[in-house]
């Protein structure tokens, strides 16, 4: 049985303000949510101050990327134990945004990967086709390479430790969400595709779906066999919808 899991990624939003009031409505709202394994992303420098409001809480923290280096002269990156040291336990690796603008290809998503497993933080892996690539049938192929970018480096065990997320990109903040048959068709394929290497971890890996959910949209998504939950970009930075989106998942 896989527990479901919705991670809110803030991307580069808020204010010591309103980041605060976005913390404090999350905790008040959690009352409203079983059995869901609960992540919020914040911005890299507002990490230490959210830890301290997450203390005692269920909500667990993750970053929206990490260095593949250990330390040193890497000016303005963020080292996995940096990432530890203030208690975060995920990072969102691959994410699209990362991808195309900021040079994260396959091999140093991959090298990222690893960092943050063998640094002892869990790796949320994204993985997504753009829309002319679904346009030209490619959405398998593309995700398959993705995915094979990683585990080709790391061998299939690796995924017992991590989470991956579905993410067609051309759903991303922008309001056209993928049918629930749309998402479930990716994601049954991506576990069959984990469970030719070994079924156990199939079994176990849970798969999120990314790309406008909302929580008028989530009920449905989440009820799909293979999608375990979201991640989660724009409805993450309102306190109640982001409880929405989260109950719904439970
Ligand atoms: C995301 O950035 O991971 C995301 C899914 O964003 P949104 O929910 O805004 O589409």
């Amino acid at each position: 049985m896989r527990k479901p899991f919705v991670a809110g990624n803030w991307k580069m939003n808020g204010s010591r303000a309103s980041i605060k009031t976005l913390v404090s409505g999350i905790l008040n709202g959690m009352g409203r949510v079983n059995n869901v394994e609960v992540v919020v992303c914040p911005p890299f420098v507002y990490i230490s101050e959210v830890a301290q409001l997450l203390e005692g809480s269920t909500v667990a923290l993750g970053s929206q990327d990490v260095a593949k280096e250990e330390s040193g002269a890497h000016t303005g990156k963020i080292s996995v134990s940096m990432l530890t040291d203030v208690g975060c336990k995920y990072a969102i690796i691959g994410h699209s945004e990362r991808r195309p603008y900021y040079l994260d290809r396959d091999e140093v998503v991959a090298e990222k990967f690893i960092a943050a497993q063998k640094g002892g933080v869990i790796p949320i892996l994204c993985v997504g086709e753009l829309l002319e690539e679904r346009e030209a049938g490619q959405t398998e192929a593309v995700v398959e390479e993705q995915l094979q970018g990683v585990v080709a480096r790391t061998g299939i065990k690796a995924l017992e430790n991590a989470v991956i997320a579905y993410e067609p990109v051309w759903a991303i903040g922008t309001g056209k969400t993928a049918s629930p048959a749309q998402a479930q068709e990716v994601h049954a394929f991506i576990r069959n595709w984990v469970r030719k290497e070994d079924a156990n971890i199939a079994d176990k890996v849970r798969i999120l779906y990314g790309g406008s959910v909302k929580a008028a949209n989530a009920k449905e998504l989440f009820s799909q066999t293979d999608i375990d939950g979201g991640l989660i970009g724009g409805a993450s930075l309102a306190a109640d919808e982001f409880i929405n989106i989260c109950a719904a998942a439970g």
